[in-house]
């Protein structure tokens, strides 16, 4: 057994201490048995296997051989201290430590709070790595197990410890913990995908080897050295897109994916081309994670094309490093700097830093790495209540924000804590890993100063809006009057008459006029707001106008292969008459027509997508679209930018106005009729004197009239 770990150590200077470790921990597990009989030991050596293969460091694989001792042994961390060094004794400790974390795994989205917990109190990413490898090791053995305690073991895997995985980008342990959960939550389900990948695999490979060996042929012509692979995705991807699409096993095409291995990353794009110009690219499926890397790191060119026998096949390039980072995560990165670098911790966690999007600038290395150590969510506390539920605060959090997280009732009515058990101040700053159990009484009484001591904004605005609303006469007359000495009292009377206010009121989710004349009482909106939307009716009605219009109007003979069918122009992107477009199935509202660039696309499944195209370029509607021009700073040029457009016969929608840095900003909506006026519009307000750039954009990003709600 150790012989094999041994194996992977051949090239490892340590490889003598990590023996020593290895006889230790032997002679302290010495006569217990695993559930499945094997010796004790032989987990902790699996587990060092699995890290060995991750490459980390000697200590890690020190720690993975003892990581039980202090949990099953009487062993005391000082001993380990003295044999092997303080870190390897932090690092057990962290492990046990975690392991006696209680996970109640229920919601997903608490998942995600336990996940950061989990991270935030390893305060050492090797001590994440080496309960992943513990689980994945346990995972592996699970089949010894009493079925109930499979599953539970199994769900939190999936839970959490994949995600974690994912996290840290260790694609290939990830790819595993969810193979073996899934095997053991969905037992037929696994079983029959595994079947059937068995069963078209010769098919699906004939496939895959017609697009190699075209691919290879156009990379050898080229001078591109590339390894290329095609495999099927592993299970549970399978499994959870035919959940997830609703789909058999038969109508999911691409559970094949190649991966092309490269030199550099500019050959990445090379062969993009390359492929490209073989078979035929699906719309939208394009994703540049070189340009633009996953949160975990993650880097390749993804793309899916109509491969040989018309078969849809998606295609992965990236280059070894890329493929290295994609396997083993943080892993791979410390173990590319590692050789002949003395500033090792350094540069692990400057990749931590941008693993965990953590960006702040620290001008000392040292203290940077102790802050990413020790704080990987140093502004954020989590508490737990007594069932196991967690909540993320903000440091300095307290009980009452606890309560009013839990719930606004709650909240108002809170009169105690216990904290850990034991009876605490509300004002009391709650720690990591505290169990807080609200003691409320009957009836609501907030009071006013626990306004001093909240962290959470939910807190304080919940509690002002207790006492404000505890008062609604006193605020109902006070905004009341505001408005009147707004309006004057001969406006003000008319509106109310003629049911205009009741009707902005509506507009502005309240129930009532009193419930506008209140909210304006206790600040919750402003007396400008309903004055604007008395005196510009058209402005706030704008978005309304579009919708309405698309709907209206027929356009069901502009479109080639949407006759008759539901459809509408998506507002992402409004596409106009010659240009290239998609249509996109949704789920309730027909076909959805998109730009073929749009953005959104990426998230589109190929399959829903729909290939049509504009009949014509001459119709006699008009359709909307915005732009983005940015000028100089000065004043007159939006007249002139607007009467260019109206010179050009094209009606103007809206138009915001912005400046930032002595740039002008300015967003217009048009409403034209094809591609060549936009084109003709565009170029003529460039030509005006003082315009920088003209560009098409997707949505206006500071439209005065987004929607309420
Ligand atoms: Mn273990």
């Amino acid at each position: 057994m150790f012989n094999e770990l041994k194996e992977k150590l051949s090239d490892c200077e340590d490889a003598a201490k990590i023996e020593q470790a290895y006889e230790f921990a032997k002679r302290l597990h010495e006569g217990q048995l695993r559930v499945s009989q094997e010796p004790y030991i032989v987990h902790p050596i699996e587990v060092a296997k699995i890290l060995a293969d991750l490459k980390v460091d000697t200590n890690t694989l020190i720690a993975a051989l003892l990581h039980d001792i202090l949990e099953d042994t009487d062993t005391k961390p000082e001993e380990i201290k003295e044999l092997f060094g303080e870190d390897v004794m932090n690092l057990v400790q962290g492990v046990t430590k975690l392991s006696k974390l209680q996970f109640k795994s229920n919601e997903e989205r608490q998942a995600e709070n336990f996940r950061r917990l989990f991270i935030a109190m390893a305060n050492d990413v090797r001590i994440v790595f080496l309960k992943l490898a513990d689980r994945l090791h346990n995972m592996r053995t699970l089949n010894f197990m009493a079925t109930e305690k499979q599953q539970k073991i199994a769900r939190e895997t999936l839970d959490i410890f994949a995600p974690l995985a994912n996290r840290l980008g260790i694609g290939r342990v990830k790819a595993e913990l969810e193979d073996l959960s899934l095997r053991y939550l969905e037992p037929e389900k696994y079983f029959e995908i595994a079947q059937l990948v068995s069963q078209t695999k010769q098919e699906r490979e004939l496939t895959v080897q017609l697009l190699m060996d075209q691919i290879q042929n156009d990379v050898q012509k080229n001078g591109i050295n590339a390894r290329i692979t095609g495999r099927a995705k592993h299970y549970y991807s399978i499994y959870s897109k035919m959940k997830r699409l609703n789909l058999a096993f038969h109508d999911l095409y691409d559970i094949t994916a190649v991966r092309i291995i490269v030199d550099n990353e500019k050959e990445c794009y090379e062969v993009l081309g390359l492929i490209h110009s073989s078979f035929k690219p699906i719309p939208g499926r394009f994703k540049d994670y070189i340009a633009m890397p996953k949160g975990n790191m993650y880097q390749s060119l993804h793309t899916s094309v109509i491969g040989p026998r018309a078969k849809p096949l998606e295609v992965q390039i990236r280059t070894g490093e890329m493929h290295e980072i994609a396997e083993y995560g943080v892993a791979a990165h410390w173990c590319y700097k590692e050789k002949g670098s003395q500033k090792v911790t350094e540069d692990k966690f400057s990749f931590m830093r941008k693993l965990v999007e953590y960006e702040q600038d620290v001008a000392d290395a040292e203290e940077y790495v102790n802050q990413v150590k020790l704080d990987l969510f140093s502004d954020q506390v989590f508490a737990f209540t007594p069932g196991g539920d967690v909540f993320d605060l903000p440091v300095n959090a307290t009980p009452v924000d606890f309560a009013y997280r839990i719930h606004t009732d709650v909240g108002n009515r809170t009169v105690g804590a216990l904290i850990n058990g034991r009876i605490a101040q509300l004002d009391t700053k709650l720690k990591n890993g505290d169990i807080v159990e609200i003691l409320t009484s009957k009836h609501p009484a907030p009071r006013v100063d626990w306004l001093n001591f909240v962290m959470t904004k939910q807190a304080a605005s919940k509690i002002k809006q207790w006492f404000k609303k505890n008062n609604r006469d006193e605020n109902i007359e006070a905004g009341k009057s505001n408005l009147e000495q707004e309006l004057t009292k001969s406006v003000f009377d008319e509106n109310m008459r003629n049911g205009e206010l009741e009707k902005i009121a509506h507009q502005m989710n309240y129930v009532s006029v009193e419930d506008l004349f209140a909210a304006l009482g206790y600040g919750e909106t402003t007396v400008n707001k309903v004055v604007n939307k008395l005196k510009k009716p058209e402005e706030a009605k704008f978005e309304e106008t579009i919708t309405h219009a698309v709907h209206k109007r027929d356009r069901t003979k502009d479109i080639l292969g949407l006759e008759g069918m539901m459809y509408s122009i998506a507002k992402c992107c409004s596409p106009i008459p010659g240009e290239p477009i998609v249509g996109v199935v949704t789920r309730s509202k027909g076909v959805s027509v998109h730009r073929i660039d749009c953005t959104t696309l990426v998230n589109v499944e190929p399959g829903r997508m729909m290939d049509i195209s504009w009949a014509g370029k001459n119709t006699d509607k008009t359709y909307t679209t915005s732009i983005r021009i940015e000028t100089a700073e000065k004043i007159g040029l939006l007249k002139d930018i607007i009467s260019t457009v109206a010179d050009n016969k094209i009606n103007i929608q809206y138009a915001n106005v912005k400046s930032r840095a002595n740039l002008g900003i300015v967003e217009l909506g048009i409403e034209l009729d094809n591609v060549d006026t936009l084109k003709k519009v565009i170029n003529s307000i460039q030509s005006i004197p003082d315009v920088f750039s003209v560009k098409r954009i997707q949505t206006s990003t500071f439209s005065p009239s987004k929607k309420k709600k």
